[in-house]
């Protein structure tokens, strides 16, 4: 088995061996939401990938420094440094709260998604307003090494400088120089401010609209929105670290201006591989919270208007494991469509999954302790799933190897295959690989018997098998029955077989 991770790099725009900075870490950046409402299935979906490659690096050994921002000041409207109004700002002038209620109230929210999607926690969260001194010395920084320039009491990158002095503006994005001078150029009010159209702003002098401003060496103002994950992620991860995730929409201005503003500030490209996440689509585009201009509405769904099933969208509700097996079933990089057959299609397969993860629990490791029959296969499709895993997280196919793998399982649970048929090594690795996978590297919860709880659930379950199976054999049938019964009244049925006795749920 080949244990080389390869990761598709978006700067270089090929697959590439893994190779950390420094041996047995990774230094992990993903852009965190901007948090002025409530993160919608499309944002859901980039943590999640995120959060397979998270666990995915971790379950390889690595120890991962994980850090994930919350964008609390500086993302303008339309993405754009005209004088547009600062997203949270606008929120907490709309609804006459204090900006920072606005971002407790979203970021607690985000934090219950992404909770109930059992997407892990980051190591460190920062937010950019807890930042500013960090982000104020980039800029000092930049201005020193001559990237930048200062107009009104607002700072600006010097794009033409950085192109002429590395030449690698717009390289991650694949647009030529001349076509972002062109594209901003008619999105630019502040034109006059700048000396070239591709130029950014760094900092932003604040005019009495902006509720959240600090001092600086230029002006009472705030920092642009691209500087605070420049200067975040050198602060916790050093001016060069493996690897930066976000969504494909990222790339630019975002992304590419990241690259520059650290290239101006320490003189280096700061990441080693760029990860970028494909699109959620909705109706066919893209999910995003932003109205259309004609209907006023926005081609989004919340997650929990998926979870409750109050939406005009769906049939019924879907849950949060059927939403994280939904997302498993496609590449990260590959645009993927909510539609309520596909939901449909990714509800029965997470449940064929993990009663499939139950079923292998109760079968017994044959008395032949000998290679059997069936060991290569199994062993072969287990190499195979993690195979998929290190050629860049490929989850869709690592998935339909455990479903190969579902189909000898439930072959045996069935009796269609006989037990001997896989020695009683093969079976404990195919246990404990099926354990890994299912919970620590895709990250699903057992739903149907409480979440978390649900290998508790389990023990508690094989435990009360036993005492039946023990008093069956004193042929105390009483409390064998009683057992049946009380189950019975739970909605838990038994079923006896050759291989012994199982549990399902549902009358
Ligand atoms: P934002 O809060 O707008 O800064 O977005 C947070 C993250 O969600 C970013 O990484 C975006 O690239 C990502 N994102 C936004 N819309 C979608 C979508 N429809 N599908 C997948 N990711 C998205
Ligand atoms: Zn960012």
């Amino acid at each position: 088995m080949n244990n080389e991770l390869y990761i598709y790099n978006s700067f270089t725009r090929e697959r590439e061996k893994f190779e950390p900075l420094h041996e047995g870490h990774v230094g992990l950046y993903v852009c965190g939401p901007t948090v002025y409402s409530d993160v919608h299935l499309g944002n859901c979906r980039t943590f999640v990938s995120f959060d397979i490659v998270y666990r995915y690096l971790t379950y390889l050994g690595y120890k991962v420094r994980y850090v994930r921002n919350i964008t609390d000041v500086g993302h303008l409207e339309g993405d754009i440094d005209s004088d547009a109004e600062d997203k949270i700002s606008k929120k907490a002038r709309l609804e006459q709260l204090e900006p920072m209620e606005i971002v407790h109230k979203y970021t607690l929210g985000f934090r219950d998604i992404m909770h109930l999607l059992n997407a892990l926690p980051p190591n460190i969260e920062p937010t950019a307003t807890g930042h500013i001194i960090e982000q104020i010395e980039m800029v000092s920084k930049i201005l020193e090494n001559g990237f930048g320039y200062i107009k009104n009491g607002s700072v600006y990158f010097d794009t033409p400088k950085f192109v002429k002095e590395y030449g690698v503006y717009g390289k991650l994005s694949g647009k030529q120089i001349e076509e972002l001078f062109t594209e901003t150029r008619e999105a630019l009010k502040k034109q006059d401010e700048k000396n070239h159209p591709s130029d950014f702003a760094i900092w932003i002098k604040a005019d009495e609209r902006h509720l959240m401003r600090w001092p600086s060496p230029w002006s009472v103002g705030f920092p642009g929105w691209h500087l605070e994950c420049s200067a975040m992620s050198t602060k916790y991860l050093g001016a060069q670290f493996d690897i930066h995730g976000g969504g494909m929409d990222l790339q630019f201005p975002h992304h590419e201006n990241e690259i520059a503003q650290n290239y101006g500030a320490c003189g280096s490209m700061p990441v080693r591989y760029w990860m970028h996440g494909n699109m959620l689509l909705l109706n066919g585009r893209k999910m995003s919270k932003t109205p259309d201009p004609i209907t006023g509405k926005s081609n989004s769904i919340l997650p929990l208007e998926l979870f409750t099933g109050q939406n005009e969208i769906f049939s019924k509700a879907y849950s949060p494991m059927t939403m994280r097996f939904f997302m498993l079933q496609c590449h990260y990089r590959s645009t993927l469509d909510l539609t309520d057959a596909a939901l449909l299609a990714a509800e029965k397969g997470y449940r064929r999954l993990m009663d499939a993860y139950k079923a292998l629990q109760q079968l017994q490791a044959p008395a032949n302790a000998e290679a059997a029959q069936l060991d290569q296969e199994i062993n072969g499709l287990i190499d195979q799933a993690f195979e998929d895993m290190n050629d860049d997280f490929n989850t869709p196919k690592a998935l339909s190897r455990l479903f190969e793998l579902v189909a000898t399982i439930n072959g045996i649970k069935d009796g269609h295959l006989p037990a001997d048929r896989v020695s009683a090594a093969t079976l404990q690795r195919l246990k404990e690989v099926f354990q890994h996978f299912i919970f620590d590297i895709f990250g699903l919860l057992d739903e149907h018997d409480g979440g978390q709880d649900g290998q508790t659930v389990d023990g508690l379950m094989q435990l009360i098998i036993n005492i039946r199976k023990e008093a069956r054999e004193r042929k105390d049938w009483g409390t064998s029955d009683q057992i049946r019964d009380a189950l019975k009244d739970l909605q838990i049925q038994l079923k006896d077989s050759k291989e012994g006795t199982s549990w399902v749920k549902g009358s």
